[in-house]
């Protein structure tokens, strides 16, 4: 049987990045994924441009739409405008485009891409790892990347990530044509949501909606949410196909690699629990990861515990925050409204966060403190 260095399972925005960097590094790659290509894959797309620093080429091509405009809303009403101000900080893609675009950019640097392998089982065999798909094909490697998203079991059969995981349930539906949403602007509506909140990201020629909870396990109510939100965009109440599906969320600080293995993505549950920004950390750890496997296979490494501790530093600190905000934020959402977001101050903060430029944690110990001391 052939040995690859690095086997990487799944082939979305973790996976794929991962690969691209470890093919660029010389180290022979192989991305397996279990689905054909896909039409269309349920997310908003909305995406801090400040990814651009963990690729050598151009993510313009794929970019929809620049938002410099956002707009929030309680059930529809009160609603508030924050300017986002000018290098363009937050892109829109769609995201099987997104995921195509930089497995053809690994492929370049020859990493081979192998579509209709559903991985099965992970085992080790002596020094090797041994992959075996749905239909009983087996291949072998120095190293496995775990990148197989939200359901994904593999994680907690190594000790991967949170023992606890916690899910956000959402919907997404892509809708054709563009509504009343102007060019460059999105929506966040607040109210409607039980615990979470619903939004509306452009697209060149359609709208990514979607509904977010991120407390609990309570049903979405989504027909219900959508009846009133598609037709404050513009669209029937009944259009567009509905996706529903449930998002691992960070839940806590967890080591993420194991002796020649690790998770990255939503599979290492690195999902922000308070907007679901789940593609900055995806891209990030498919970016550290690759690093750190590439220092331990040419030896400079004893073990892959730098992509843990990258992880911890660069994405875990804020998440943190991110969740104690989550906690109190959804559970009194009309005064997080009124508090957090009104605030003459929060346009600036909400266009550093979402641009990357400023973390949970250099706002939250204010927005908690606000949140629970007026709040009850
Ligand atoms: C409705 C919704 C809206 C969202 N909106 C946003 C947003 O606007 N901005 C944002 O930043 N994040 C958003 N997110 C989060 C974001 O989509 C995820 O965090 C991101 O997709 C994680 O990428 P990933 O590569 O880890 O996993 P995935 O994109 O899930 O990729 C996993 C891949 O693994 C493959 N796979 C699965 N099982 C196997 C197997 N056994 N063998 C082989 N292959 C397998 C799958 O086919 C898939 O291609 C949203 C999520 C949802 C659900």
């Amino acid at each position: 049987m052939r040995t690859q260095d690095v086997l990487i399972i799944g082939a979305g925005a973790a996976g794929s990045t991962a690969a691209f960097h470890l093919a660029k590094s010389g180290h022979s790659v192989t991305l397996l994924d279990k689905s054909h290509k896909k039409l269309i894959k349920p997310c908003g797309g909305g995406m801090s441009a400040a990814v651009q620093k963990l690729f050598p080429f151009d993510l313009q091509p794929i970019v929809e739409e620049v938002i410099n405009q956002v707009n929030f809303s309680w059930c529809l009403e009160d609603e508030v405008c924050a300017l986002l101000p000018g290098q363009a900080p937050f892109w829109i893609v769609k995201r099987e485009r997104l995921d195509e675009f930089i497995t053809t950019q690994a492929i370049n640097q020859g990493a081979e891409f192998v579509n209709a392998f559903e991985v099965k089982s992970i085992k080790k065999i002596g020094s090797y790892w041994q992959l075996t798909s749905q239909s009983g094909e087996q291949l072998q490697s120095k190293v496995v990347i775990i990148a197989n998203g939200s359901r994904s079991t593999f994680p907690s059969e190594f000790n991967l990530g949170p023992k606890t995981i916690h899910h956000a349930s959402t919907i997404s539906v892509r809708l054709e044509g563009r509504g009343n949403l102007q060019r460059g602007s999105s929506r966040f509506e607040f109210g409607l949501v039980q615990h979470g909140f619903a939004w509306a990201f452009p697209l060149t020629d359609g709208v990514n909606v979607g509904i977010g909870s991120f407390i609990g396990k309570r049903a979405l109510n989504s027909v219900a949410v959508l009846d009133k939100l598609l037709p404050s965009l513009g669209f029937c109440p009944d259009e567009g196909e509905r996706t529903e599906a449930l998002l691992r969320v960070w839940n806590g600080h967890s080591k993420l690699n194991g002796e020649g293995i690790l998770a990255v993505g939503d599979a290492a549950s690195l999902c922000d629990p308070f907007l679901a920004e789940g593609l900055r950390p995806a891209l990030l750890s498919g970016y550290e990861a690759a690093r750190s496997i590439d220092n331990w296979l040419i030896g400079e490494a004893r073990d892959l515990d730098s992509y843990s501790i990258a992880m911890r530093n660069n994405w875990g600190k804020s998440m943190a925050w991110g969740r104690r905000i989550s906690q109190v934020f959804y559970r009194f959402p009309k005064v997080g409204y009124q508090l957090g977001i009104k605030r003459p101050t929060a346009p600036k903060r909400i266009a550093q966060i979402l641009s990357g430029e400023m973390g949970y944690e250099d706002i939250a110990s204010r927005v908690i403190k606000r949140l629970l001391f007026q709040g009850s």
